[in-house]
């Protein structure tokens, strides 16, 4: 054993259907990947090459946990996004190749600090802490691409309180689960662990303390967290 300082916590880990954990390294993001969300965030829907940013590992909430209300907001709104989980690790991997890569699939919501993000993007600031904050990354149990294979289309959507808030399909997104991968290969190498969240369609809002969200991903999953 060697001389650590502290005890160095376990990985952050993600339940998987199969009754297995899968250890998260890193979670990446994608912005704007679906027409109708970029357009509502005042951008041009027009296929610009996809941009990334990142959360922390331990920035998830796991299935069955509760989501605490962040400070230093007034507006957390909710991003229900595909989240994909790679099992192979790559650089340079060519979009015929990406989906050999991935383990599996979750329903996730990137959870965002959106008047904070306003903010950044005005004075040109970086999104870290509007994005990357504690508990902002809630996830569903994965899916196992050896069990429901590689979705590409189907419904995706979220509710707040029972009532249907984001509804689109995994066919709308600008940049497909392949090409993610291959970019994204390109600027990091990928690794084992490493979670993918891949854009939200429209619809994006803001929760307060007490609402219950529940996400949908057809042929993937669900995912059901109350704010607190
Ligand atoms: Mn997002």
């Amino acid at each position: 054993m060697p001389d650590f300082v502290f005890t160095p916590p376990p990985p952050v880990s993600v339940p998987v259907a199969d009754g297995r954990l899968f250890p998260v390294r890193r979670i990446f993001c994608v912005g704007r990947n679906y027409e109708a969300h970029a357009r509502e965030m005042g951008g041009d829907p027009a296929r610009e090459p996809p941009f990334f940013f990142t959360k922390p590992a331990d920035a998830l909430v796991l299935p069955g946990q509760n989501t605490p209300y962040p400070g230093e907001t007034a507006s957390l709104h909710h991003e229900i996004e595909l989240m994909v989980a790679i099992g192979t690790g790559g650089a340079q991997i060519h979009p015929s190749a990406a989906l050999s890569h991935v383990f599996g699939y979750a329903v996730g919501i990137d959870l965002t600090r959106r008047d904070m993000q306003a903010e950044a993007k005005a004075l040109r600031r970086p999104w870290d802490l509007s994005k990357g904050f504690d508990a902002s990354a809630p996830i569903g149990l994965i899916a196992p691409a050896s069990a429901i294979g590689h979705p590409a289309s189907g419904r995706i959507a979220l509710g707040v309180n029972g009532k249907i808030r984001q509804e689109g399909d995994l066919a709308d997104q600008i940049w497909p689960v392949p090409d993610i991968i291959a970019i994204l290969s390109r600027f990091v190498a990928l690794a084992p662990g490493d979670l993918i969240m891949t854009g939200t369609p429209e619809g994006v809002n803001a929760v307060v303390k007490g609402d219950l969200m529940e996400g949908e991903i057809s042929g993937v999953g669900t995912l059901r967290t109350r704010v607190v």
